[in-house]
């Protein structure tokens, strides 16, 4: 029953062919089993059980919304009311949250259940899982790799079976990425699409939560309760939000694919290059056109990300002080000890850095040169995409420029831990939505391609992805020892 998706099991609990009960003990089960990946931070399985009886009595009534009773795992980085929310940080390994996250309260309303929270790298900064407090991510198609990250124990969790469905945030791919190094279906939204009410901040001018799922079918569905205006999040969009669901099935006939050139480069696996080829192949039979455009600025991107993220990380992160929650040191002699100290204790090796290199960049000698240069960047590769995109419907290209490496392969060097990022940094910083399917293998390890659109035609990407996963399996590959 674990394998099926989201949207078969929710016929399965309508029809009452199954409960929500019983549905969601088999993942816990399943959970346990498979404790040895470590995608879970808390497993809370007293409060799933209550959700899923709840559940249950909402089926019966006949009121049910697609995901009452579809045990749903989050990211831990949601804030979840009287529940330990961490963001992958010893800073935060005390925190119980007084309150849920926007995201989580639309779920809740829903009816689904709530199975744990997810591993993640700490305060979402990283690509591995690997900057997490509470260790490593294992890969289930190879355990001795990384599973990308930051939402790493997500894009895990989903390859395993071990939920419906789960939550990522993406502030420079870490929904894309993992889900292309899992061999699972992603999906950033438009930034304001989804509400970052309670979602703990990392870089808040990109940072955008999304689904992480076995197709797109069920993207669509868990995007519908995610997505819409919320008065709490002050980025958030008015825009109506459409019924992602309707048009998946809507033909591709003349629909127009820009590859950008700069995406195909020497930097690129070549094995990659042949995979994202052979897809855009299967685009074409399927009745789009291909054109060649070209991302003038996009070889700014990173280094314009990296003064970006970090500079509104040393803000966001100035939060935790020791004083008011989270972790406090051991008797401190004066204030600027307790801050020191709780700080330097608590936060991890690559969030030291980043706040570091922020403190920098923002600081009166260093601003213009370092954060506005990287604004005006920022603006530049942004006009880079809304100038593509007036002449192809979307761009398609590869996630990552390698397939899930080594755990420790990268781990001490930054500078190749941020090349991870190298083909979807740029698209937060334009604030687009774009998604990750699953592709094709190389050495027996998942491809992602990447999919983005213009701002808010999140219907139109699911619609293209749905029918690339009508022709194609490769989302409906099992890890070996998962089946
Ligand atoms: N890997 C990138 C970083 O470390 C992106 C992370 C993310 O999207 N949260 O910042």
């Amino acid at each position: 029953m674990y394998k099926q998706t989201l949207s078969e099991l929710a016929k399965g609990l309508r029809s009452g062919a199954f409960s929500s009960q019983e549905l969601t003990k088999i993942y816990l089960d399943r959970i346990k089993q498979h404790q040895s990946l470590n995608c879970f931070i808390t497993i809370t399985e007293e409060q799933a059980l209550a959700q899923a009886k709840q559940a249950d009595i909402r089926l019966a009534k006949g009121d049910a919304t697609a995901l009452t009773g579809i045990p749903l795992a989050q990211k831990d980085i949601f804030c979840t009311l009287g529940v330990k929310t961490t963001c992958g940080s010893k800073m935060l390994d005390n925190f119980i949250a007084p309150y849920n996250a926007t995201v989580i309260d639309k779920f809740n309303a829903a009816g689904a259940v709530m199975l744990g929270k997810l591993n993640m790298d700490e305060f979402a900064m990283g690509s591995s899982n690997e900057t997490s407090f509470y260790g490593a991510v294992q890969n289930p198609w190879d355990t001795t790799c990384v599973p990308g990250g930051s939402s790493g124990g997500s894009a895990a969790a989903m390859a395993a079976y071990l939920a419906a469905g789960a939550t990522g945030t993406d502030t420079g791919g870490s929904i894309r990425q993992p889900a292309a190094l899992c061999g699972i279906t992603g999906l950033k939204p438009t930034y304001g699409r989804v509400s970052r009410y309670g979602m703990i901040a990392y870089a808040s001018s990109l940072d955008q939560g999304g689904p992480m799922t076995r197709n797109a079918e069920d993207a669509a569905i868990m995007l519908q309760t995610m997505a819409g205006f919320d008065p709490k999040d002050s980025t958030s969009s008015e825009q109506t939000v459409p019924d992602y669901s309707a048009g998946l099935h809507n033909g591709l006939q003349g629909l127009k694919i820009g590859l950008p050139k700069e995406f195909f480069t020497a930097d690129l696996n070549p094995d990659i290059a042949a995979t994202i080829e052979a897809a855009v192949n299967e685009y074409k039979k399927l009745g789009a056109e291909v054109i060649e455009i070209t991302l003038p600025h996009l070889k700014y991107a990173i280094p314009a990300y990296y003064i970006i993220a970090p500079a509104e990380c040393s803000a966001n992160l100035s939060r935790y002080d020791g004083v008011r929650y989270g972790y406090r040191c051991q008797n401190p002699v004066d204030l600027a000890d307790l801050y020191t100290r709780s700080r330097g204790e608590a936060f991890g090796a690559e969030v030291k850095r980043r706040i570091l290199i922020g403190t920098y960049a923002l600081s009166a000698g260093y601003y213009d040169a370092y954060y506005l240069k990287a604004q005006k960047i920022r603006r530049l590769i942004t006009e880079d995409f809304t100038q593509a995109l007036t002449k192809v419907d979307v761009i398609m290209g590869p996630v990552t420029p390698s397939t899930a490496f080594a755990i420790g392969e990268k781990s001490g060097d930054p500078i190749q831990m941020y090349l991870s990022d190298i083909y979807t940094i740029a698209i937060n910083l334009a604030g687009l939505p774009a998604m990750s399917i699953p592709a094709g293998f190389v050495q027996n390890k998942p491809v992602g391609l990447q999919i983005i659109g213009n701002y808010f035609s999140e219907a139109h990407l699911l619609n293209i992805a749905h029918r690339y996963q009508q022709v194609t399996d490769w989302h409906q590959r099992t890890p070996i020892g998962f089946e």
